[in-house]
């Protein structure tokens, strides 16, 4: 379930009731690339201002503007108009809100919401600053990018305007010999120029990351987050009363050259294939550009279609080892043909392409097989797990494998979008598949996975909204857990304390036994080490694990032996560190107090961080994570675990 996103994101007041939804939502991976950025901010600016504007009436309380900037569609309800997207200038949204405040006489425009970063969607926003602005939480970023890189193409339009005009009085064309185009030239120079000189971006005043929806007079508006497709941050609204989607433009009206640089395609398929299913929900679906009356269901499945068609063939162009020119040039897709645009439907190819590159260099996921993702166990000198396997662009991190060696779960940064994603590989038929988003991530930070001894309940630490609470998230991190279904996981619940409030926990890990260790605000230092034993079905009172294991300083991320006789600390900023934290481990003694906790030394400890310990289910392996604040690195190690054995206490061992 997705809800809003609450805390960070208000910097004015906003009238009216957010309600969290649950129609579900969706991921996935994204990662960096700029070729197209000129080419797309040509085509922005280009659009920035149409000869004419036009209304489309839906319904007696909807009509959808559309001008050079695509359509923008307006929705009254009696407490006030709310509009989606502002068209690419704000001369042109000006001419936009005269119309509407014309057609809806007597009516405020109370909200603007942006469906994406695009200028033709979001240039126009100033002139609605007396409303409240709502978009996606990654929109700003993109805006004062694209804003930037556009002015900066730009830069010197005077001149060339300048310098045309003078031409053009010596009775001289420019470069091209043609009078008349120069003319036009010089007229587009001008309202690219008017637009630059007024221009103010103004990103949402509202952000939100995942589904949530807003009442207004009588009608409940819901807005959809789905992750990266067209951009990173696409947001689609259901007018729920009218049963309208507007759809920004991950729905374009049959036209090819729709991707940006940072589109994901084939995340894009699946984000049309869910909007497909629910399409019971909807009468009347709005494409950001074209017309927007008369539209339905079936224009969703033609662009799906064109999608799928497009990915596909640039797969089977890789397979059969074209170079991305050839692939532009010998893909055939003469079906499209009459769609506007079908001349450049190359650069969709190219965009498919660079995807690929993008999130995976040699595309075709490699063969894994046996134990571990097929990796070469180590010896007693760590070395990286899985290098260039389960990391493209995001690092991979707290990876935990499943008691029966057949589940891998890790927390990555892949998708970029700000929050972490724990993900998970299965093996089946002794084949490891590829990462997926595991079914209880959210769109909140989501991360510290630990999986209990017998494989049934994971823990882990999030963000996300309690449910039945209206408290922001914000700044709150507690101890989730799931339980294991056929082939899947439960909804999460938060973790409870009898008779204790909700612990705000950091990193956790948990024995046989039930017993939680983790690491909270403690009375001995910041964070310190605490347990909670699970009595009755219900977790008891944490206790903190006292001075052998906790001191002044950061008692952070934790693993636990099953039998809860070892416990491994990372330890921030103690004077023994080599770097700005290690980790240090302890063993239980037979009086189940614990010998003071000890540095575990190199070849573990480096001058990096050392973090997530892991033993894993078997008892063979020692996984850690190093972090480079240098380099900016994570890496996740795994060696022998043979090196604690040498760690042990003679005391401990005499035991043993
Ligand atoms: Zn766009």
């Amino acid at each position: 379930m997705k809800q809003i996103e609450a805390g960070d994101i208000f910097r004015k007041p906003i009238p009216g009731k957010f309600f969290p939804v649950s129609l579900g939502g969706t991921f996935v991976l994204i990662g960096k690339g700029f070729i197209l950025v000129i080419l797309l901010s040509c085509i922005l600016v280009a659009q920035v201002y149409s000869d004419s504007i036009q209304s489309t009436k839906i319904s007696e309380d909807v009509i959808v503007i559309s001008g050079g900037g695509g359509n923008i569609t307006a929705v009254r309800t009696y407490e006030g108009i709310l509009i989606v997207d502002s068209f690419a200038s704000p001369q042109e949204a000006r001419e936009a809100r005269t119309i509407i405040e014309g057609h809806f006489p007597g009516s405020e425009i109370k909200y603007v919401i942006n469906t994406h970063h695009h200028a033709d969607h979001i240039w126009g926003n100033q002139v609605f600053d007396d409303a409240v602005i709502i978009g996606h939480a990654n929109i700003e970023k993109n805006l004062m990018r694209d804003y930037a890189e556009t002015l900066k193409e730009y830069e010197g339009y005077d001149d060339k305007i300048g310098a045309l005009e003078i031409k053009l009085k010596e009775g001289k064309a420019d470069k091209s010999g043609d009078i008349e185009k120069t003319e036009k030239d010089i007229a587009r120079w001008k309202r690219i120029k008017a637009v630059f000189d007024e221009l103010i971006p103004t990103p949402p005043d509202v952000r939100i990351a995942c589904d949530s929806s807003l009442k207004l007079g009588a009608k409940t508006f819901e807005f959809l987050c789905f992750g990266t497709a067209h951009t990173d941050n696409d947001l689609v609204v259901l007018d729920r009363d009218d049963g309208l989607l507007i759809m920004g433009d991950l729905l374009f009206y049959r036209k090819c050259y729709i991707m940006g640089p940072h589109s994901d395609t084939k995340h894009w398929i699946a984000v049309l294939d869910k909007l497909i299913d629910n399409s019971s929900r909807y009468k009347h679906v709005i494409p950001s550009h074209g017309p927007a009356r008369g539209v339905g269901v079936s224009v969703l499945e033609e662009q799906r279609d064109y999608l799928r068609a497009l990915w596909d063939a640039v797969v089977a162009a890789r397979q059969k080892g074209l170079t991305k020119n050839q692939a532009i040039n010998e893909i055939n897709l003469d079906k499209y043909k009459d769609w506007l645009d079908y001349d450049r439907i190359g650069l969709d190819i190219e965009a498919c392409w660079i995807q690929m590159d993008r999130t995976a260099p040699n595309y075709e996921f490699p063969v894994l097989k046996g134990p571990y993702l097929g990796q070469k166990p180590p010896g007693m000198t760590p070395e990286l797990f899985a290098p260039g396997i389960i990391v493209e662009d995001g690092t991979p991190f707290n990876a935990v494998f499943s008691p029966c060696g057949h589940e891998f779960y890790f927390v990555t940064d892949a998708d970029g979008n700000e929050t972490l994603d724990i993900m998970w590989m299965r093996r089946v038929n002794d084949m490891w598949t590829e990462p997926e988003v595991a079914p209880f991530n959210s769109n909140y930070y989501d991360l510290n996975l630990c999986l209990s001894p017998d494989g049934y309940r994971m823990f882990f630490r999030s963000k996300r909204p309690i449910p039945g609470t209206s408290e922001s998230p914000k700044d709150r991190h507690y101890m989730w857990c799931t339980v294991r279904t056929d082939g899947s996981w439960s909804e999460p619940q938060v973790v409870e304390y009898a008779g204790y409030e909700t612990v705000t926990a950091s990193y956790q890990s948990i024995t046989s036994d039930g017993t939680l260790y983790f690491s909270s605000p403690g009375s001995v230092g910041e964070l310190d080490v605490h347990r909670s034993k699970f009595i009755n079905g219900t977790y008891s009172k944490p206790e903190n694990l006292g001075p052998s294991i906790n001191t002044k300083y950061i008692e952070g991320d934790l693993f636990i032996a099953p039998d809860g006789r070892l416990i491994i600390v990372s330890c921030w900023d103690r004077p023994d560190n080599n770097g700005d934290s290690d980790l240090y481990i302890s063993f239980r003694k037979s009086d189940g107090t614990w010998t003071k906790l000890r540095n575990m030394g190199a070849p573990i400890n480096s001058k990096a961080s050392e973090n997530c310990p892991m033993l894993s289910p078997d008892g063979r392996y020692f996984f850690f994570l190093s972090y480079d604040p240098v380099k900016d690195k994570r890496s996740t190690y795994w060696v022998d675990a043979r090196v604690i054995e040498e760690l042990k206490p003679e005391e401990i061992r005499l035991k043993d």
